[in-house]
């Protein structure tokens, strides 16, 4: 009898996957909100607005044309990647032919087949901290080593150079570079963006560049697409994208990614296998978000801007919290460690995790620890949610903070 090669159930490299720290978080809130609880999730990096009407009118129709019904190129509709080289040309510049786009399930999916189509067994990728909690589990499914680069408030979250070339190895393949920042907020101005771009070719490494917040960005920050300001990246170069943010489309599963002819030919022969086509009926959608105008999205823009002003008072209100003001994306990311070793009815929190735990055990309010990111001390709070919900959160976070001892 052929006896078992091993006697584990989960294969060692899936088993080493940890659970998504951020929908755990909200999954979490979610529960306890639908058991009766007045829990204010900040957990999910999700816009609170409906998806715009004429966007979910184009899929109803969608959901109509039997065209639709059926399989469709694993890489995408075709009009759907003119719609994204029109809309890359449109947002940042970029112009990329049409052979260059490969169409994803979400953003996500972009992330997962970059880096399974990048990265051979031992290939280390430059990543600075704190990162976005996905990041790390791609890289290492594909053998990939994640080189985790520190940064914190005093330098804004942002690497510099100087340490980007500290941590190359004859190993490093990539550089994950992502601006507007989840978790941080952080943007890069347009001369860091160079500088990186211009040592990343000097280096002949990768730079994968993450543009899903391109269109979150407030007072005099802006979004800059790195191959746009430094050309010569352009062959070592993948711009991950998506409509979850901008549209407030995160159900509807649909994202990108922009790369050289044979990276993105290689994407498209491991997502054939994998999942095929994104649903026909997102697809459409996504082809009415990308030729439609920006209004929903300026809208939106301005909600997210009085949010994330709100919530800075707010949270830098409390004695001993510091963060740096909102400059893009949806997230305020206070340092909280001066609440660490001290008591709160009766139970002291030693790290972020277990301080989480007792906001939402205590006053009912759902916050990601920095741990997720790598940045322990820290949390993660999304204003994209309801103002009256954000005010609210806050000062409970505040008002629980208040009886440390
Ligand atoms: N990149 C970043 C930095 C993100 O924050 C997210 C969503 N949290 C994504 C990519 C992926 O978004 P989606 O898969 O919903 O398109």
């Amino acid at each position: 009898m052929a006896t078992p090669r091993t006697d584990a159930r989960v294969s060692r490299r899936i088993a080493a996957i940890a659970e998504s720290a951020t929908l755990a978080v909200d999954a979490k809130a979610k529960a306890l909100k639908a058991a009766g609880e007045p829990v204010i999730g900040f957990g999910a990096g999700e816009p609170d607005f409906p998806t715009p009407a004429h966007i979910v009118e184009a899929a109803v129709e969608a959901c109509r044309d039997p065209r639709n019904h059926k399989y469709t190129p694993a890489g995408g509709l075709p009009e759907l990647k003119e719609a994204i080289v029109a809309k890359t040309v449109r947002d940042s510049s970029y112009d990329v032919p049409t052979s260059g786009v490969l169409v994803t399930n979400g953003g996500k999916h972009a992330v997962y087949n970059t880096f399974a189509s990048l990265l051979d067994p031992g290939d280390q990728v430059l990543l600075p901290a704190p990162y976005w909690t996905t990041y790390p589990e791609p890289i290492a499914l594909a053998g990939g080593v994640p080189v985790v680069i520190p940064t914190d408030e005093t330098t804004g979250f942002r690497v510099t150079v100087d340490q980007l070339d500290a941590a190359v190895t004859d190993h490093t393949k990539a550089l994950l570079f992502v601006s507007p920042s989840n978790p941080t907020g952080a943007v890069y101005p347009p001369e860091e963006v160079e500088a990186i771009g211009r040592w990343a070719v000097d280096r002949g490494i990768w730079v994968i560049t993450d543009e899903i917040y391109e269109h979150l960005t407030y007072g005099d920050h802006r979004h800059v697409s790195m191959p746009v300001v430094v050309p010569d990246l352009r062959d070592r170069c993948v711009v991950l994208n998506g409509v979850a943010k901008t549209y407030a489309m995160t159900g509807w599963r649909v994202g990108w990614m922009l790369g050289p002819d044979d990276v993105v030919k290689a994407a498209t022969n491991l997502q054939s296998h994998a999942t095929s086509n994104v649903a026909n009926v997102s697809q459409r959608a996504a082809i009415a978000a990308l030729t439609g105008d920006l209004s929903a999205v300026a809208e939106m823009r301005a909600a997210f801007d009085r949010r994330g002003q709100l919530m800075h008072k707010l949270l830098t209100g409390i004695e001993g919290v510091t963060a740096i003001e909102p400059q893009g994306a949806f997230y305020g990311f206070p340092n909280l460690s001066a609440y660490l070793g001290r008591p709160i009815r009766g139970r002291t929190a030693t790290s972020t995790v277990e301080l989480c735990s007792l906001l939402l055990d205590e006053a009912k309010v759902a916050i990601v620890p920095g741990e997720a990111f790598d940045a322990p001390g820290y949390a993660r709070l999304s204003y994209a949610l309801g103002d009256d919900d954000l005010g609210e959160g806050c000062r409970r976070i505040a008002d629980l903070l208040a009886e440390a001892g």
